[in-house]
């Protein structure tokens, strides 16, 4: 599939959706929130890396977008009458990763930030095609590796995985190369001064060097989080980005809400890293948890959640507003608080199974992983829907899936259909009563022990991709006493706060706690990080929207 079109090869064949040509009465409405200009053949509209990306719809004349690299420019588009520039961060307020140059003099219509928020939040039509047309954009960006960064990694190492994840989950597009596979890497990392043992390293706009970034590191380079004020009072501060807090974000926002999200790594939470969620309303064939977290994270942003890629470390509750602390020491106030954190992979108890993780061991099966093992035998451990769903979908590139299960079979609570695919399939060996005992290798995991408990007997294989699928625990441990946990570090809502849980937690409202409301007024929890909460993406989802209305009333107060 190509196209027409001046610049990068489209991986679809929808052009006229991804550079829609605008009506001259669809123009007439645009032109009604911002300003029309003329522009001289050569004037620079938009560089890469402007922090406010003005949105322009050319009326006459050509305007080239091109991603600059040192000297080097590449042609992406070019954009006639009828067309108009942009695509996700027009929403994002994050840096721009084109310069869009005028090519021949002509007129445009330019909209500044909150003039576009304007017109997508009003006219749906428009905000449609807009919509589509920049999220379509960035998809094909991302095809292309067309982005500010350059990416050095390696296949062994479980930095470069982590980074990979983080960029991609983020949906910020980068050029990739791999250390063992590119012979010209070397030239590259001696203009730089790099030595191999500092892999990975990313090149933010060919100036700023990062050697084994963190993701925050990533995030503060990229400007994930330079438009977004820290300093005034929110009314909803939402912690976590998984479905529960996505959710929250849309409505909250969308009603009217000042919300602001904090997120540890990347938006999309555990959903982001499965590979099919087959059985979340309207998606009969299934969607990825990447797909179904992306949408999610522009529908929050269309609605004007503000997003920071950071991590909260602390609740200060001894007054109000109340004041989330994060990793960097900034403290931002708020009048309400949504707890989303969701919960974390359990792990093996084996010593040297960390040295492992990204290389060898992974916590989700998504298509990033799928095509590291793909023509080699794996290990999948757990009997629940996670693991039979990691599987399944696994079970398409390896050549092999060993499904190790503690217990004597699959879980009760597995989906049925996912238990009559395991038992079809034959490249899937159910292993009932077996658990791994040993790992080993060098740089990547090259070979598993298992036993099987009933028989004694251990049996090694040479296999480097082990998944882990049991199961999580909640993200509490950073609320520090400020609320209300069970037995098992889940967070207590509503019905489940009994009333001398409530007098030991000084509750001071003579009304009960609404249903999803903590020991601590204002301050809700929803999704995997509730007690008794049922564990899925349509649960999550639905506690939090629901849990908006509570935020409404509280805020009320
Ligand atoms: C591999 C896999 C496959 C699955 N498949 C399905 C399926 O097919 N169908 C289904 O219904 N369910 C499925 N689930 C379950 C479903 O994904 C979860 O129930 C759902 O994601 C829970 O959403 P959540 O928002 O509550 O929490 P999470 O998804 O866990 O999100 C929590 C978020 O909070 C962030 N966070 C944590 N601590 C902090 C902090 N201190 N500061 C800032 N951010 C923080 C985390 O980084 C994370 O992004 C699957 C789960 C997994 C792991």
């Amino acid at each position: 599939m190509s196209n027409t079109r001046r610049g990068i090869p489209l991986t679809r064949s929808h052009v006229e959706k991804i550079f829609p040509k605008l009506t001259p009465i669809q123009i007439d409405r645009i032109e009604l929130h911002g300003r029309t200009r003329s522009v001289q053949s050569g004037e620079v509209l938009l560089e890469q890396g402007d922090t406010s990306v003005p949105f322009f719809v050319v009326i006459t004349g050509e305007v080239e977008i091109v991603r600059p690299f040192g000297a080097h420019e590449t042609l992406i588009t070019v954009h006639g009458p009828g067309e108009f520039t942009g695509e996700v961060n027009m929403l994002s307020g994050r840096r721009s990763l084109v310069r869009a140059r005028v090519t021949k003099s002509g007129k445009v219509i330019e909209l500044d930030h909150q003039q576009m928020f304007g017109l997508v939040q009003t006219d749906a039509e428009l905000s449609e095609i807009l919509m589509r047309a920049f999220i379509l954009r960035r998809v094909e960006l991302l095809a292309a590796g067309v982005g500010d960064i350059v990416f050095v990694g390696s296949t062994y190492s479980a930095g470069t995985l982590r980074i990979k994840e983080f960029l991609m989950r983020n949906g910020h597009p980068y050029s990739y190369i791999d250390l063992e596979r590119d012979p010209d890497v070397q030239n590259l990392l001696d203009s730089f001064q790099i030595s191999a043992s500092e892999i990975p390293v990313l090149i933010c706009r060919g100036q700023v060097v990062l050697r084994n970034p963190s993701n925050q590191q990533i995030a503060d380079c990229l400007g994930f989080n330079e438009s977004i004020d820290q300093t005034h009072v929110r009314d909803l501060i939402i912690i976590g980005a998984g479905p529960s807090g996505l959710a929250s974000a849309v409505y909250g926002a969308s009603e009217g809400l000042d919300v602001l999200m904090l997120e540890t790594s990347s938006p999309g939470g555990q959903a982001g890293s499965s590979s099919r969620i087959e059985n979340y309303l309207g998606f009969p064939t299934g969607i990825s948890g990447q797909d179904l977290a992306g949408r999610a994270y522009v529908q929050a942003q269309k609605f004007g959640t503000d997003i920071l890629i950071a991590k909260a470390t602390r609740l200060i509750c001894d007054r109000k507003p109340y004041v989330v602390e994060l990793e960097s020491g900034v403290q931002i106030s708020t009048r309400t608080v949504l707890i989303a954190t969701g919960a974390q992979y359990r792990k093996l108890p084996l010593e040297n199974l960390s040295r492992f993780e990204g290389a060898g061991v992974y916590y989700g099966a998504t298509f990033v992983e799928a095509q590291l093992c793909g023509g080699e035998e794996v290990i999948v451990v757990g009997g629940g829907n996670s693991a039979g769903q990691a599987a399944v979908f696994l079970a398409q590139t390896a050549t092999h899936v060993y499904m190790l299960v503690r217990s004597t079979g699959l879980a009760a609570s597995m989906s049925r259909y996912l238990i009559r695919r395991i038992e079809k399939s034959p490249t899937i060996t159910l292993l009932p009563q077996t658990e791994i005992v040993d790992v080993e290798g060098s740089d990547q995991l090259e070979s598993v022990s298992w036993r099987n408990s009933q028989t004694g007997q251990t049996e090694k294989q040479h296999i480097s991709h082990i998944f882990v699928m049991t199961g999580a625990d909640p993200n509490t441990r950073w609320l520090d006493g400020c609320i209300a946990l069970d037995d098992k570090g889940f967070i207590k809502t509503g019905p489940e706060l009994l009333p001398e849980t409530l007098t030991a937690a000084a509750w001071p409202l003579t009304r009960q706690p609404y249903l999803l409301e903590t020991s601590l007024p204002g301050v809700f929890a929803v999704g995997d990080v509730r007690g008794g909460s049922i564990k899925r993406v349509a649960s999550a989802v639905g506690e939090g929207s629901i849990a908006i209305s509570f935020v409404h009333k509280a805020l009320q107060e």
